[in-house]
């Protein structure tokens, strides 16, 4: 949805009326569902709604989610996905072979992956910095004027802090566009676009939904009319990314309770953070909220209402004491993923092994349950 009307109330006024979505036809304070496919024209044929023609084109439903996240990340326009990683390939697809790109070492794998992969076929260069690192990310962009950098901020799963304003002047003192994964922050704690970025990506599966039931992923841009922004709508409509109508009314529904979800995820984290830094049998923690965490300053500066609810920390004894402690928990699901209003805990090193994460890492999606039963049942797992 293009040129959404600016708005100067609060993000939790806006996710609570889901950007003033309504049912016209029927009076519902909720909007209805339309799963047509396609949609008729008249005598002359000229289409009865000129903004429907097909689904692969022009969705309601995901203009109405779509509307709204514009608002909540103060974008010009916002673009859904089936998934997270359908979004970050909308981007690198736009890339010309033999080009070069910059993207934030240590990120979701996934993402890692799947780029690693696409660059090798289409003979882009791929450039992986430490983008934490402002030297190191200066130097990347001065020496391989990529058409690209890409940032991760908190990073999955080691929770390091790029600063996004920097990170913009750096891309755009060499002609590249600022990309930022803000999928740990959601468009409640961090704004990426307010701070210089060109486009925001998110893993929509997460926090945006945060009830672990849909899958899908958002492109949010500063600017409507950029190139760039055409090549993505082409690509989606004439590619068929598309996200279908159920998913996409469901992510409205999951939406409205977003800054709420966000800011009890974080003050649950940031409490669990603590507890895990005094106790005996845990060795180190990452969470950008704790005073003493490397990127906290920058995270303060451009984060507001909380630092989030992804947490890592690394129990003594490595891989068979984290494991041990995972298998005794009884609140927090073993299993992937973040962002739900559910807790989940993964031992990250089981999935990726040879990434240099810790083996006594475990990554922790902190949900809304109540904080004192959540610390019980880390306090229970680890031997007190
Ligand atoms: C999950 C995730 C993705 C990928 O999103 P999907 O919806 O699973 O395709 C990308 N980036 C981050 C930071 C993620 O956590």
């Amino acid at each position: 949805m293009a040129n959404p009307p600016k708005s100067n109330l609060s993000s939790a006024t806006i996710a609570a009326q889901a950007a003033g979505a309504t049912d016209a036809e029927t009076g519902g304070v909720v909007p209805a569902v339309h799963m047509a496919t396609t949609f008729a024209r008249d005598e002359n044929y000229a289409p009865l709604n000129a903004q429907n023609v097909y689904l692969r084109s022009h969705n309601e439903n995901a203009r109405v989610a779509e509307r709204l996240l514009s608002q909540l990340e103060g974008a010009a326009e916002t673009l859904l996905f089936p998934s997270g990683m359908a979004a970050v390939a909308a981007v690198f697809r736009t890339v010309s072979n033999g080009s070069s790109v910059v993207v934030q070492s240590q990120i979701y794998w996934g993402t890692t992956a799947w780029i690693r992969d696409f660059c090798t076929r289409r003979d882009i260069a791929l450039h992986e910095v430490e983008a934490s690192d402002p030297a190191a990310l200066d130097a990347a962009c001065k020496t391989h004027s990529p058409a690209i950098v890409w940032i991760e901020t908190p990073s999955n799963p080691w929770l390091r802090i790029t600063d996004i304003a920097q990170a913009a002047h750096m891309a755009h003192g060499v002609g590249a566009k600022l990309v930022v994964d803000s999928t740990a922050a959601s468009p409640v704690l961090s704004q990426p676009l307010s701070h210089g970025a060109d486009i925001v990506m998110h893993s929509a599966t997460k926090g945006i939904n945060g009830h672990s039931d849909v899958l899908a992923g958002s492109l949010s841009m500063a600017a409507a009319d950029d190139p760039i922004s055409h090549m993505i709508l082409a690509d989606r409509d004439m590619a068929g990314a598309v996200l279908g109508p159920m998913e996409a009314w469901l992510l409205t529904r999951g939406m409205r309770t977003l800054p709420l979800r966000m800011r009890e995820m974080s003050r649950n984290a940031q409490s669990l953070a603590g507890y895990l830094l005094d106790h005996p049998a845990v060795e180190d923690v990452l969470y950008p909220g704790l005073p003493d965490h490397a990127g906290h300053e920058i995270a303060a500066r451009q984060m507001t209402g909380g630092f989030g609810g992804l947490l890592s920390f690394v129990v003594k004894g490595g891989a068979e004491a984290a494991l041990r402690a995972v298998g005794r928990m009884q609140l927090f699901h073993r299993a992937t993923s973040l962002g739900g209003v559910e807790s989940l805990v993964e031992h990250r090193h089981t999935i990726e092994p040879h990434t240099g994460i810790p083996e006594g890492l475990l990554r922790l999606s902190v949900g809304i349950e109540d904080v004192e039963d959540l610390k019980g049942d880390l306090g229970q797992a680890l031997g007190q």
